[in-house]
């Protein structure tokens, strides 16, 4: 497993980067060139996973691949859930990626209203 923000190969087992809490990917995706973190930008952030797996289920039927890291915010020790969910897209997808991803969420935004903490980035 590796950390695609610092390039770090860490032991089997661990899931998230020691170092800044990144979600560790499988070697292979890395080694295959797919994983080269100046080749993906964040399109989207939230704090439920859920809602960063829907997007991705909905990318991955548009042919482009995504991925999500899950960055624990440590710096304030409170009870609940503090993660940072990150979308990201290859920059070649990127536009088509908003796009989809626009589309969802105003989709989502005629149902609910109080949507206003998800922040395309
Ligand atoms: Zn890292």
């Amino acid at each position: 497993m590796i950390c695609p923000n610092c390039e770090y190969e860490y032991v089997e087992g661990k899931t998230t980067c020691p170092d800044c809490g990144e979600k560790l990917i499988p070697l292979e995706e890395f080694n295959d060139g797919l994983i080269k973190p100046e080749d993906w930008v964040t399109i989207y952030t939230c704090s439920q996973t859920y809602e960063a797996d829907m997007l991705k289920a909905n990318l991955e039927g548009a042919d482009i691949k995504s991925l999500i890291l899950v960055q624990q915010d440590t710096s304030f020790p409170t009870p609940g859930d503090l993660s940072v969910v990150k979308l990201k897209v290859k920059k070649t997808d990127q536009e088509e990626a908003r796009s989809i991803v626009e589309d969802i969420i105003n989709r989502e935004d005629d149902n609910y209203e109080e949507d206003e903490d998800n922040d395309l980035v």
